[in-house]
């Protein structure tokens, strides 16, 4: 049995600080880094209002299509691949209309058809059972982890996880090499 890698988009294989970072910067004219986003709270993190972070959020409609990958992450995701079975387990942004029809032609774009397919869109990601979820976000692995504990969460290491304590990473290799070790282990069917 191939194990079954459910990877998340936001925050592993794809660059969204810097989208949010560049759409702050052109709505309210500040100017940001992703180490300053030091908590799941955006506007927190840069001093922003509700109304002020909302708006950042609907400029963003349409990063889903440029958004650039992070270095390594599209081979990392390739060659992880080919020894496991890879989903997409991704939330959509509810106030970008085009969310998902764009992240979906970026998967196109950069894995191929077959690969952009096994994609789950929804913020609820307990519900998808996996071997493995690698997310950016403690809660979605936490809650993940709740519903199956054949389940193994991994946190991809980011400035706005560090309080976290769950198993973190941040490189492509060795979640190659973790994954590959449970492949090569016997399983009691
Ligand atoms: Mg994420």
């Amino acid at each position: 049995m191939k194990p079954r890698v459910l990877l998340d988009v936001d925050g592993v294989v794809g660059d969204f600080a810097a989208e949010f970072i560049k759409e702050l910067y052109n709505e309210f004219g500040i100017r940001k880094t992703a180490a300053d986003n030091t908590s799941w709270d955006f506007g927190k993190s840069f001093g922003l209002t509700k109304g002020q972070e909302q708006q950042v959020f609907r400029a963003m409609d349409g990063a889903a299509a440029t958004m650039k990958p992070y270095p390594k992450a599209v081979e990392g995701v390739k060659k992880l691949a080919t020894i496991s079975d890879v989903f997409f387990c991704t939330s959509p942004v509810k106030s970008a209309p085009r969310w998902c029809y764009d992240r979906t032609q970026w998967l196109i774009d950069l894995f191929g058809p077959a690969q952009a397919r096994r994609v789950a869109y929804t913020s609820e990601k307990y519900i998808v059972d996996g071997h493995f979820l690698v997310d950016d976000k403690p809660q979605n692995l936490e809650l993940w982890h709740e519903e199956g504990f054949h389940r193994t969460p991994i946190l991809w290491d980011q400035p706005w996880n560090q309080d976290s304590k769950l198993p973190r990473m941040s490189d492509w290799g060795k979640l190659f090499e973790v994954v590959n070790r449970w492949a090569s282990v016997p399983k009691v069917e």
